[in-house]
């Protein structure tokens, strides 16, 4: 039997199949293309192939900006007998000796993997929901 499809042939000779004979075709539907959403800006969405070139550079913009965060490698060192943050809040998980971490302005850390895609969504801390550009750009200009 011919894998082709499409071929009314093989329905013809594919009778005692189980298919029901004479049923309509299901009606022919437009398919859109799958294109990935982005939300430039809040209670706007566009087609990511529709972003104007000002929003792609923002959006370049943003990922510039988490990366000028300070980023380390998460140590209790000496002072573990202090009350510091000892939990990434983003997926409540402990830190441990050598966990990718960023420094926020607001001296909260996580874990770098849980901040960077929060931070692409939200540009403020979520425990204190300080806004992380505004404290970046002062830094910058104090610079
Ligand atoms: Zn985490
Ligand atoms: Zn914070």
């Amino acid at each position: 039997m011919s894998c082709v499809g499409g071929d009314d042939l093989s329905l013809l000779n594919d009778s005692e199949g189980g298919s029901l004979p004479g049923e309509p075709p299901p009606p022919y539907q437009q398919h859109t293309p799958q294109v990935p959403v982005f939300h430039p800006t809040p209670g706007e969405s566009r087609l990511a192939n529709q972003l104007t070139e000002e929003e792609q550079i923002r959006i370049a913009q943003r990922i510039g900006l988490i990366q000028h965060l300070p980023k380390g490698i998460f140590d209790p060192g000496s002072d573990a007998s202090e009350k510091k943050v000892k939990e990434c809040v983003i997926c409540m998980m402990d830190f441990e000796y050598g966990d990718p971490i960023r420094f926020l302005p607001c001296l909260h850390i996580y874990h770098v993997d849980c901040i960077d895609p929060w931070l692409m969504r939200s540009f403020t801390c979520p425990s204190c929901m300080e806004p992380v550009d505004a404290a970046l750009l002062s830094t910058y200009e104090t610079n």
